[in-house]
C-alpha cells in the first residue's frame, strides 16, 4: 500500500457511539468532558447522537440509529476524509443484530488510520493528547495510488 498524508484540523470531527447498555457510560463521560467536546464537530448516530444533544445540550450531526445504518453511515464518512476521531464504546457483553456494520465500522477506522476508543480510558488518552487540540498529520492510504494499480 502506498500511503499519502491528511491534515486534520484544530477543530476535530468527533463521531461517538454507544451500543445500548454503553449509553449511560458515554453520557457520563461526555458530560465530564463537556467544555473539550464543544471545542470540536460532533457527530453521533442516531439515538446516541439524540440522547447527548438533549441532555447536554451539544449540537450534533444525527446519522440513522446504528441498527437502520447509521454505522454504516459513519464509516463512509470516514472513507471519504469527513471524520477524525472515532468514540465508540461498543458493548462486549451483549450481542447487537447489526454487528456486521459494528465491525465494518471497526474496520474502516483502522483502515484510514483515524484514532478510535473503544473504552473510557482511550477515549481519556485521545482528548488529553497533544494532538487533540493542534493540526496533526496522519499517514492515510493514497487511494489515487491505489487505483492505478489495480487499473492498468
Ligand atoms: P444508536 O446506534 O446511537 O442509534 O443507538 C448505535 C449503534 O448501535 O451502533
Amino acid at each position: 500500500m502506498n500511503y499519502t498524508t491528511r491534515e486534520l484540523k484544530k477543530h476535530k470531527r468527533i463521531a461517538l457511539v454507544a451500543h445500548d447498555h454503553m449509553k449511560e457510560e458515554l453520557l457520563k463521560w461526555s458530560k465530564e468532558r463537556l467544555e473539550s467536546l464543544k471545542l470540536h464537530h460532533l457527530y453521533a448516530t442516531g439515538t446516541t447522537g439524540s440522547m447527548l444533544s438533549k441532555e447536554l445540550s451539544l449540537p450534533i450531526t444525527c446519522l440513522f440509529s446504528g441498527p437502520m445504518g447509521g454505522d454504516q453511515q459513519l464509516g463512509a464518512k470516514i472513507s471519504e476524509g469527513e471524520i477524525d476521531v472515532l468514540i465508540f464504546f461498543w458493548d462486549p457483553m451483549n450481542a447487537t443484530p447489526h454487528d456486521p456494520d459494528v465491525k465494518a465500522l471497526l474496520r474502516l477506522g483502522a483502515v484510514w488510520n483515524i484514532p478510535v476508543a473503544t473504552n473510557i480510558s482511550t477515549a481519556d488518552f485521545i482528548m488529553d493528547s497533544l494532538h487533540i487540540n493542534g493540526t496533526y498529520h496522519t499517514r492515510i492510504p493514497d487511494y489515487q495510488r491505489y487505483l492505478a494499480e489495480r487499473v492498468k
